[in-house]
C-alpha cells in the first residue's frame, strides 16, 4: 500500500533522511528500528505529512501523496498516527478523546460518534474507563486510548512510534499483543520502536535506519546475529 522512493529530508544544512526506498504491503507489519536521533520519527511523520520531505516520491494506494493538491485530513483519515507520548488531550474524556476527530473530521453526529467510540474503546478493555480524563489512567490504558482513537477512524495504514517507550514490561506486552490483534484483523502497520522483545513480538521483518539511511530490511534474529556490519553490532550488541 506504501511505496516510498527515494526519500530525503533535509532540516536547515543536516541531512535527516537521505535515498530511502521502502516498501509495506498490505496487511503486512514492519518494524522501523535505529539509534536516536537516527531519522524514524521523521520518516513516519512524512508518511502523513506532518513534515514535508525534501525530495523522493511516497506512493500511497499508488497515487503521490507529496502533491500539493493532495487533501492531508483526507490523508490522515487513511493512515493513522500513534504518537511517542499518546498526545491525548488532558482537558477531554476518554470517550470525547476518542470522538473528537470522528465529528471533526467525518463529521458524525455526537450520537453516532460516541456509538463508534465505544466499540472501539470496547475492544481494548476501555469503555469502563470511558468518562475518566488522561491523567486518572496507566500508561498501558493512555496507550490503548491513542491506539482506539487512531483506529475509529478506520484508517488503512497505522503508523505507532514508540508504543511501548512509556509502559513497564507488563503493559508493553499488552500492547505487544494488541498489535498482533490488529494484525491477524490486517492491520497494515509501521512501528518504531527501541524494545526488542516487541520487534520480534510483532514483525518478521525489521528496517534498520542509520544516520537517514536504510541499512538493512531483514529477519530480526538475522539483524541481531549480523557481525558483519559494526553499526548494528553496536545497536544490538548494547541491549544483549
Ligand atoms: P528518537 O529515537 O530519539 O525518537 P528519532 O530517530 O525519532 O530519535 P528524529 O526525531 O526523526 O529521530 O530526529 C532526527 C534528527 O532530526 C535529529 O537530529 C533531530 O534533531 C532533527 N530534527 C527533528 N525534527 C526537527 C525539526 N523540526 N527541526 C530541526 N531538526 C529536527
Ligand atoms: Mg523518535
Amino acid at each position: 500500500v506504501i511505496a516510498i522512493r527515494d526519500l530525503a529530508k533535509q532540516f536547515g544544512d543536516q541531512a535527516v533522511l537521505s535515498g530511502i526506498n521502502l516498501d509495506l504491503n498490505q496487511g503486512e507489519v514492519k518494524v522501523l528500528m535505529g539509534s536516536s536521533g537516527s531519522g524514524k520519527s521523521t520518516l513516519l511523520r512524512c508518511l502523513n505529512r506532518l513534515v514535508e520531505p525534501t525530495s523522493g516520491s511516497i506512493q500511497f494506494k499508488g497515487k503521490e501523496i507529496l502533491d500539493a493538491s493532495v487533501d492531508v485530513r483526507a490523508l490522515r483519515k487513511q493512515i493513522g498516527f500513534v504518537f511517542q507520548q499518546f498526545a491525548l488531550y488532558s482537558h477531554l474524556t476518554v470517550l470525547e478523546n476518542v470522538t473528537l476527530a470522528l465529528r471533526k473530521l467525518e463529521g458524525m453526529g455526537l450520537k453516532e460518534a460516541n456509538e463508534k467510540a465505544l466499540h472501539e474503546l470496547s475492544q481494548f478493555e476501555m469503555a469502563p474507563h470511558q468518562s475518566k480524563y488522561p491523567s486518572q489512567l496507566s500508561g498501558g490504558q493512555k496507550q490503548r486510548v491513542a491506539i482506539a482513537r487512531a483506529l475509529a477512524m478506520d484508517p488503512a495504514v497505522l503508523l505507532l512510534d514508540e508504543p511501548t517507550s512509556a509502559l513497564d514490561p507488563v503493559m508493553s506486552r499488552d500492547v505487544c499483543d494488541l498489535i498482533n490483534h490488529l494484525h491477524r484483523n490486517g492491520i497494515t502497520m509501521l512501528c518504531v520502536t527501541h524494545d526488542l522483545g516487541l520487534a520480534s513480538g510483532i514483525a518478521d521483518r525489521v528496517l534498520f535506519l542509520d544516520k537517514g539511511v536504510i541499512r538493512a530490511d531483514e529477519r530480526i534474529d538475522v539483524l541481531a546475529n549480523d557481525h558483519s556490519d559494526p553499526e548494528l553490532q553496536a545497536f544490538f550488541g548494547k541491549r544483549e
